[in-house]
């Protein structure tokens, strides 16, 4: 008893996860049942989950810029968080298209006769730039649409910050309901075990055998992407840029990737991803800017799985892709996955964005679209994984940069 007590959140997510796989497995015959009895629980969870995300979106983007009282240090570390995150990205495209022109003379090669696709939904790159900007202050809270929710918290946040003295009260207000939030998002934390269980038990009872299906090849192919991101771009930014050992960092986020390969959110998983964050280092201020933000905006996993995808359905339509065509992806990868939002499917949406841009066919998306939640929880996987690297790295290089002002401003003093 008294060591069941102590087993880590991480462990009970585990163990969610080990048993959702297995009576997944066992249910492989009978996805009625999963779909019917244990889905709704699932779907109980990401509702609570989703309850949670606007309040914690909105309050602790306002309370990180709030608590750095000073304009400067929010864009000092605005800027580094955007940096690191369009350039993980981009590298993220381009390490699914070379291994997909590796892989591509054994990917499947799939029928295209009669695919349809709807493809209405794929805005164009600006729109995706403008729809960021909203016209109302309200109903980007009441549709979740997080792009608009950040930007909103910056305005705000900023304004209480120049507003100075007057904007106490306001600021009072804002840290106490975030408070308020971290505690009802503890709760909800707790419960997470379950809520692992009861998502991938209908994932694992529907998918299994289609895993061995033809698209298998693709689908390892995507993995094996995932996990060199992970292994060299995170691993080395971790050590180089954040001074702390991968070991730690991959052991310290662990729940929450646990936690987004079950749910195929990243929105979602935010509550856990600044806990495991915080707790791995994180500073709490710099935590509640750079991961939100990430939540919405840095998805490497997704652009990974873009520009694999790009490859594969050109090469099953016959098409081979020209370097010029090849940058583009990349470039409009990088802005389909600021684009898309954290929630799963998301993805595979503005992966038509991507297919447009090169004048590929939109239809081909069909060809993935069955096993598309197989690859969205590697993918919002390795997204989360690059928010939580990117609160840990922008810590450190502040920690640097105050260090460096600190000895700057003694030194005249000492010499004095
Ligand atoms: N499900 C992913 C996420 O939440 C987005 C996507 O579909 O790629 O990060």
């Amino acid at each position: 008893m008294a060591n069941t007590k102590k087993l880590s959140l991480a462990t009970w997510i585990f163990i969610g996860l080990a048993a959702g796989i297995v009576v997944g497995l066992l249910l492989m015959g009978n996805v009625e049942f999963a779909d019917n009895y244990i889905r709704p629980f699932g779907t109980l969870f990401l509702n609570l989950l989703k309850l949670i995300v606007v309040p914690i979106v909105l309050f602790s983007i306002m309370t990180g810029i709030i608590s750095m009282k000073d304009i400067r240090m929010v864009g000092s570390i605005g800027w580094k968080t955007i940096v690191y995150y369009l350039c993980t990205t981009a590298v993220a495209v381009v390490i699914g298209l070379v291994a997909a022109s590796v892989f591509k003379g054994i990917f499947p090669v799939l029928s295209v006769s009669g695919l349809e696709y709807e493809a209405a939904a794929a805005p164009n790159a600006l729109q995706v730039i403008i729809d960021i900007f909203p016209s109302n202050i309200i109903a980007p809270l009441t549709a979740a649409n997080m792009l608009q929710i950040i930007v909103i918290a910056l305005f705000v946040g900023i304004g209480i910050v120049l507003a100075g003295e007057k904007g106490q009260l306001a600021s009072n207000v804002v840290e106490s309901l975030n408070e308020v939030f971290m505690k009802v998002m503890g709760i909800i934390i707790k419960l997470s075990p379950f809520g692992v269980f009861f998502l991938i038990v209908p994932v694992v009872a529907a998918n299994g055998p289609t895993i061995l299906g033809s698209l298998a090849l693709v689908l390892l192919a995507a993995y094996i992407c995932y996990v060199l991101h992970a292994a060299i771009v995170y691993s080395s930014t971790v050590k180089l840029m954040g001074g702390m050992s991968p070991i730690k960092f991959f052991k310290g986020v662990l729940p929450a990737m646990m936690m987004a390969f079950s749910s195929a959110s990243s929105a979602g998983t935010l509550p856990l991803t600044l806990e495991c964050a915080e707790k791995t280092g994180a500073r709490k201020d710099i935590a509640s800017f750079v991961l939100p933000l990430g939540a919405t905006i840095n998805m490497d996993g997704t652009a990974i799985y873009q520009g694999l995808c790009s490859v594969f359905i050109a090469s099953c339509f016959g098409i081979s892709l020209t370097f010029p065509q090849m940058l583009m992806i990349v470039l409009t990868a990088t802005l389909a996955s600021i684009g898309t939002a954290g929630v799963p499917g998301a993805g595979m949406i503005m992966l038509a964005m991507v297919l447009q841009s090169v004048g590929l066919p939109v239809e081909g998306i069909a060809l993935v679209a069955g096993v598309d939640r197989i690859f969205d929880m590697g993918r919002t996987c390795i997204n989360v994984t690059g928010d939580a690297a990117c609160a840990i790295i922008v810590t450190r290089l502040e920690e640097k940069r105050l260090a460096k002002k600190a000895s700057k401003t003694q030194a005249p003093s000492v010499g004095a």
